[in-house]
């Protein structure tokens, strides 16, 4: 057997790793990691070190690890056909199975899904069909794209300068036309003299509409944003935050875009974000909960007033010149169908609920009081808290103090993984949503002591 000594060379000499530090890790400052084995809410290192995954890999794990059933699924498809591709009307049972289901549970007014493999590459495709769409409408100049500061949207080109986080541009040159950013419905780090909720709604939609009449809406196409910000910081929006967007993008006729990557398939105790939101989106952005990661996933579901259009330009042009080859690829396709099983029988949307508003409990009764606790925040199986140095004047650490990873790293050697986000001192919590009271309580416990180790 390989010794953790040889992977590790063999890593720093040939793995370039996504989102890590090159240098650092080349020069081997940053541990290799090889994860070998989990189950449920447990991942396992090759030592036999057992770890709590209260991050659920990339809050993308949502039925929990090593469930046989997905496995077999994979497997029985592997052998039956591995692969055959989706043009031209091809598809396989399992293919055509999955979009039944994923049509099944998708909010009303929403026609036809169309299969990814990443939450990136099914934002690039829903870029380019809301241009298709108002090409065939005539609508030339009607092509820029509304993104949130702190929205994540992937990282690809455009996805990428979708993406409203600063790490995830530096030096790349992204495009910044046509895509541009407004308010992120952030309450906690709202401007100063905004002391509701319901205030700060109304300033972000007020952002929006000068931002909207600035441009002219007759240039804006689309506008995106996560049901619940994720990666920005794990951030469930202001009181009527959705209600009141939604009416300014009904009245100058803007599509909405709900990215439910991480909210689609039950994380929020409801199906979709937007049944929780009462948003009514014209494409949902699909992918991590609909393999539960198992087998790499997404899709784009297409709402009824976007499809007609659609039909209408291959009558006018043909084809529609957009695919992968690995579009509704049949083994994510057989992982997604198991898992979508699996959801319901476990019941998992309404532990995710019930389970989810238990942890956020938790959370805030052992560490509301924590006078560097600025922020304890959640919705069904997401949970943050913000961590500030003044909690009364809300002054944020000095970046460079590096606050929030230290808390993280300290939680790992409790034996337990949250994430520190990416901006600000944030430690993220999105467990599997099989996670249970017992498994939360480990969850609260580990992070208490890890917040009072470097807070004090
Ligand atoms: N949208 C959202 C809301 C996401 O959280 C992510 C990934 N974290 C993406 C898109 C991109 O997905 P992927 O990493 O699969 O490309």
């Amino acid at each position: 057997m390989l010794t953790n000594d040889q992977l590790a060379r063999w890593d720093r000499e040939n793995f370039f790793h996504p989102s890590t530090h090159l240098a650092q890790h080349a020069r081997g400052e940053t541990p290799t990691r090889v994860i070998r084995t989990a189950k449920g809410v447990y991942i396992e290192d090759r030592d036999g070190r057992q770890m709590l995954d209260a991050f659920a890999g990339l809050y993308c794990v949502n039925v929990g690890y090593g469930r046989p059933e997905i496995a077999d699924a994979i497997a029985d498809q592997a052998r039956e056909l591995a692969y055959y591709h989706a043009y031209v009307g091809h598809g396989t049972e399992a293919s055509i199975t999955l979009a039944q289901m994923v049509m099944e549970r998708a909010p009303k007014g929403m026609s036809k899904v169309y299969f990814g493999l990443s939450g990136s590459d099914a934002n690039e495709t829903n870029i380019k069909l809301i241009w298709y769409y108002n090409n065939i409408l005539n609508r030339p100049e009607k092509k820029k794209i509304i993104s949130r500061w702190r929205g994540y949207h992937g990282s690809g080109v455009m996805t990428g300068s979708l993406t409203g986080l600063s790490g995830f541009h530096n030096k790349f040159d992204l495009p910044r036309a046509p895509i541009l950013h407004t308010e992120a419905p952030y309450y906690f780090r709202r401007p100063e003299g905004i002391d509701t909720e319901e205030a700060f709604t109304a300033h972000c939609v007020a952002e929006l509409e000068a931002l909207i009449e600035r441009e002219g809406a007759d240039t804006i196409a689309a506008f995106i944003g996560e049901p619940v910000l994720g990666t920005g910081g794990i951030v469930p929006p202001p009181a009527g935050y959705w209600d009141a967007i939604q009416k300014v993008l009904a009245k100058h006729d803007v599509l909405l875009v709900a990215d439910e990557v991480v909210t689609g398939f039950g994380r929020l105790g409801t199906m979709f974000g937007s049944d929780h939101y009462g948003m009514k989106p014209d494409l949902i952005t699909i992918a991590k909960g609909l393999t539960s990661a198992y087998a790499p996933l997404s899709g784009s579901i297409v709402g009824d007033k976007m499809w007609k259009v659609l039909e209408q330009g291959t009558d006018e042009n043909g084809p529609i010149g957009h695919g992968w080859t690995y579009s509704a690829h049949p083994i994510g396709a057989a992982a997604g169908v198991a898992n979508l099983k699996l959801i319901d029988s476990l019941g998992l949307v309404e532990n995710a609920g019930k389970t989810g508003a238990y942890l956020n409990r938790a959370m805030k009764a052992v560490l509301g009081d924590h006078p560097n606790v600025g922020d304890i925040r959640g919705e069904g199986m997401l949970c943050a808290v913000e961590f500030v140095e003044d909690r009364d004047s809300r002054r944020f650490f000095d970046a460079s103090a590096k606050t929030g990873p230290q808390i993280a790293a300290a939680l790992a050697s409790e034996g337990v993984i949250g994430r520190a986000m990416p901006q600000g001192d944030i430690l993220g919590f999105a467990p599997p949503l099989c996670l249970s009271e017992a498994e939360a309580d480990l969850i609260v416990a580990a992070t208490k002591k890890a917040v009072t180790q470097v807070l004090g």
